[in-house]
């Protein structure tokens, strides 16, 4: 098993499947591979968490515009977790 390389595994994304799924994210759960492997790409990837930060900052916003009566000017993490 030592000779397993990443690059092996079914694992790898191109961007464009990286982007897709990152944004199928905003709508539903990723199955576990999926987010495993969106997740390594974003570590081999300079562009991708650059797009990944625009949609977080969008969806942040976005939820802000909702419910900006609850004023709820809370950090980063609070819109990263919610389970929808
Ligand atoms: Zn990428």
């Amino acid at each position: 098993m030592t000779g397993m390389k990443i690059q092996s595994l079914p694992l790898r994304r191109t961007c464009k499947q990286a982007a897709a799924l990152l944004v199928a994210r905003e709508d539903r759960a990723l199955r576990l591979a999926d987010t495993v492997a969106l997740r390594l790409h974003l570590l081999a990837c300079k562009a991708c968490p650059q797009f990944e930060n625009q949609l977080l900052t969008m969806r942040l916003a976005m939820g802000r515009w909702r419910n900006y009566a609850g004023e709820t000017e809370s950090p980063d993490t609070e819109g990263l977790q919610r389970p929808d």
